[in-house]
């Protein structure tokens, strides 16, 4: 596959407003900026979001076999559910000469990373842990079991995320927004160093402690 097109990854604990973000840039940069679409095995959301055709939904023997067949650049199991995303939905993009954006998690990424060096990966944090928790306990959506593995995951999520090129702390929506234009279109550093991101996230990860949102159990809880 050529892969001389822009690929930025963008990753996030989920409640951290990343979908958002990303809505917005693929609506506003409509001619230069597309979502590539990722393969999932998990069930469609009646009440989908507003990315309608990120996904394609497909069956775990379907999944496995795009596996087989090498079609992921990328793939991982995240809360029980396999994603991929496919060399073809990359392509299709770069045939319109466009920037591929895959809104993907960290495990993805460092794959991404590993296989194709020049693509730009972008973090968005939360401005603090106890503003996280109450986002993903104010979701309606999930249950109490879901909410506590949400923040593991959110823990795991940030761990790896101190690998990725660029950082952004979403505590207001504007200004994050501006960071991740200028990061995609440009390349060019928001607010944050990415020493200065690396620090944020060993603040939050200590927060996780303090505020005692770990047990042991939710640490492994994949
Ligand atoms: P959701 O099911 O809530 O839309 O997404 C769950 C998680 O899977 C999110 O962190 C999302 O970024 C991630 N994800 C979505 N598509 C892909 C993909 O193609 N590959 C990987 N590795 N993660 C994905």
């Amino acid at each position: 596959m050529s892969m001389s097109g822009r690929l930025v990854v963008v990753s996030a604990p989920s409640g951290t407003g990343k979908t958002s973000l990303d809505v917005k840039i693929v609506r506003t940069h409509t001619s230069k900026v597309q979502m590539v679409r990722s393969c999932t095995t998990r069930s469609e959301r009646s009440a989908q979001s507003a990315l309608d055709n990120k996904y394609r939904f497909v069956s775990r023997s379907q999944f496995q076999k795009m596996i087989d067949a090498q079609e992921f650049v990328e793939w991982a199991e995240v809360f029980g559910n396999y994603y991929g995303t496919s060399k073809v939905d990359i392509e299709h993009v770069f045939a319109q000469n466009k920037i591929a954006l895959l809104e993907i998690d960290v495990q993805g990424g460092k794959q991404i990373k590993m296989r194709y060096p020049h693509a730009v990966s972008v973090f968005v944090l939360p401005p603090c842990v106890a503003e996280l928790h109450r986002r993903l306990v104010e979701r309606d959506t999930d249950d109490l079991d879901m909410q506590q593995r949400r923040i593991g995951a959110a823990y795991r999520e940030i761990e790896v995320g101190r690998c990725y090129d660029y950082f952004i702390v979403n505590d207001d929506f504007d200004r994050s927004y501006k960071e991740l234009e200028s990061i995609v279109l440009h390349a060019k550093q928001g607010k944050l160093t990415r020493a200065a991101g690396i620090k944020v996230c060993d603040v939050l990860l200590s927060e996780f402690a303090s505020l005692d949102l770990l047990g042991t159990s939710q640490r492994q809880v994949k």
